[in-house]
């Protein structure tokens, strides 16, 4: 395939072909063909991109600039960005299939990041502490850490992996990329920007390839001080196993099985939309899909036959169509999955309300052979797998409950804790639930928000740490105290100060 696009990995400001030559194919799932060639990077290229960022942390111009300069540089990246977001776009759905309506946005809201936390730079203080000893001046510093790892998922590859880049950049450390093996092309168009912003070289630095053969050296690699990851909770345990045994910091951005709570007293119709923005947005494949909906007993047959009726009109087809509603999944392994957990729902008596398979016989499909029918399960019980697992695709269960406490109980038995929604008119309710869910994000008669300002992250094992907001640049920094002298002799050595 000798004239299809081929994409290199991005080592110390240049591009470079991996150490053995060889490439993976990269598929667009609308079309399902294979539509460019991205370099299969091993070991041997992690080396190289670990040391070129090394290199960037502890000389030449990067450690030498103020964090005033550091700033300037991250907004500056942000108008580039902001010039480039229909292109980056395109190449996000090529790669995804999400929706170009969603990543054209999507990619228009990027840059703030990059304002924010350029902003955020040179607001960082450290402070004089009143100490306790005399003839002492002592003081703290907020330092970078040094190399950070991100290593982000297919779902959403600029807009996840920003959240890492941008605080990590502010706080003055280097950092060595590791996109999705299935979405790797926009990010290697998005790293050149930074070249073209005046960033000095190795400060930033992409290898791709899979998780295995490059993403595992990067993390087990001796000069790297922090990863950040985003993915799904086993490779997420992984790489949390590997960062321990090296004793780097290490923040994680996990999976989810989010409740999205209707209570009998919601507007209905804002609920609709509210629940069918939490599964079938982004085809499900989202962390933060509403996929166990809670619906009160008094409701429950009128806001059912409600949601299915809506979710019935949602439009499938090309994602680079601006009407398209509804994408193809994004990789061969996530469709075999959502299809298996669709027969497990099956298998478990789940009663089928809407789809329930692949969507055969749809033209506007083309000849995408990626296309799941948006999927509603009707009678499902909290302790089913379908109830319990993540299938990070369009299938929606439903589960009933009677009283206030019985929700708080379900949407609290699970083993994650990433986000929730909460419908009701009544703001005793919804501060009181909201309080009561165990889960990182709340998000009350809406769904589906997030802003660079407002900290993400997970309870329990949807991760560790946060992302996003002021707290964010905190997971890049460490703290240093400095103690002088101002005693006019050097008092006795023999005994603590
Ligand atoms: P994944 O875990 O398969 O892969 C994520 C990334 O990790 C990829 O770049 C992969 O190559 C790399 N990787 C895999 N094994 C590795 C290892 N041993 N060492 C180093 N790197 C390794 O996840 P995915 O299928 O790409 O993404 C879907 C998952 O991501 C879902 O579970 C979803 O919930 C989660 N996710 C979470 C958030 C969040 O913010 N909490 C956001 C988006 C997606």
């Amino acid at each position: 395939m000798a004239d299809l696009p081929k994409f290199n990995a991005y080592i110390n400001g240049a591009s470079v072909p991996p150490r053995t030559n060889t490439y993976f194919e990269t598929v667009n799932p609308y079309t399902s063909k294979v539509w460019a060639e991205v370099a299969r990077c091993n070991e041997a290229d992690a080396n190289d991109a670990i040391e070129a960022a090394y290199g960037a942390f502890t000389t030449g111009e990067w450690p030498a600039m103020s964090a005033t300069q550091r700033g300037a540089l991250l907004r500056r990246f942000g108008d580039l960005l902001a010039e480039h977001a229909d292109e980056l776009a395109e190449y996000e759905v090529r790669d995804n299939g999400k929706l170009i309506s969603e990543m054209g946005p999507q990619c228009g809201y990027i840059p703030q990041w990059y304002y924010y936390f350029g902003g955020l730079a040179d607001k960082i203080e450290g402070s004089v502490l009143p100490i306790d000893k005399p003839d002492i001046f002592n003081y703290t510093r907020q330092e970078p850490l040094g190399v950070v790892v991100a290593i982000t998922p297919w779902n959403s590859p600029l807009m996840l992996l920003t959240f890492k880049l941008a605080p990590a950049l502010a706080a003055g450390n280097t950092v060595v990329i590791k996109p999705s093996e299935f979405t790797s092309t926009s990010t290697l168009r998005f790293v050149e920007l930074f070249a073209e912003a005046g960033f000095p070289p190795g400060v930033v630095n992409v290898v791709t390839g899979y998780g295995a053969e490059v993403g595992a050296a990067l993390v087990e690699h001796p000069k790297v001080a922090k990863v950040a990851f985003t993915g799904g909770s086993d490779s997420g345990a992984r790489v949390y196993q590997s960062a321990a045994a090296g004793l780097k910091k290490c923040t994680l951005e996990l999976g989810g099985k989010s409740p999205n709570i209707i209570f009998d007293d919601a507007d209905l119709d804002d609920a609709v939309k509210g629940a069918i923005s939490g599964i079938f947005a982004a085809t499900g494949q989202t962390c933060i899909a509403g996929s166990r909906l809670l619906v009160q007993n008094g409701i429950y047959d009128e806001f059912v036959r409600k949601l299915v009726d809506f979710a019935a009109t949602a439009k499938m087809g090309d994602p680079m169509q601006r009407d398209t509603q509804v994408g193809p999944v994004t990789t061969p392994p996530q469709y075999e999955k959502i299809l298996q957990y669709v027969q497990v729902a099956k298998d478990e008596g789940a009663e089928v309300l809407l789809g329930g398979g692949p969507a055969t016989d749809r033209p506007e499909c083309g000849d995408s052979q990626y296309f799941i029918e948006p999927t509603i399960f009707g009678g499902v019980t909290n302790n089913m797998r379908i109830a319990q697992e993540e299938v990070f695709g369009p299938v929606l269960s439903i589960i009933r409950f009677d009283e206030d406490d019985e929700a708080i109980a379900i949407a609290n038995d699970i083993a994650f804790g990433l986000a929730a929604g909460v419908w009701t008119q009544s703001i005793k309710r919804a501060i009181k639930v909201s309080n009561a869910i165990r889960a990182g994000t709340v998000w009350v008669n809406t769904y589906r928000a997030v802003s660079f300002m407002s900290p993400f992250g997970g309870y329990k094992q949807s991760g560790l740490g946060r992302e996003n907001g002021i707290e964010a640049i905190r997971e890049y920094l460490q703290t240093k105290s400095v103690w002088i002298s101002t005693a006019s002799d050097v008092p006795n050595p023999f005994v603590m100060r």
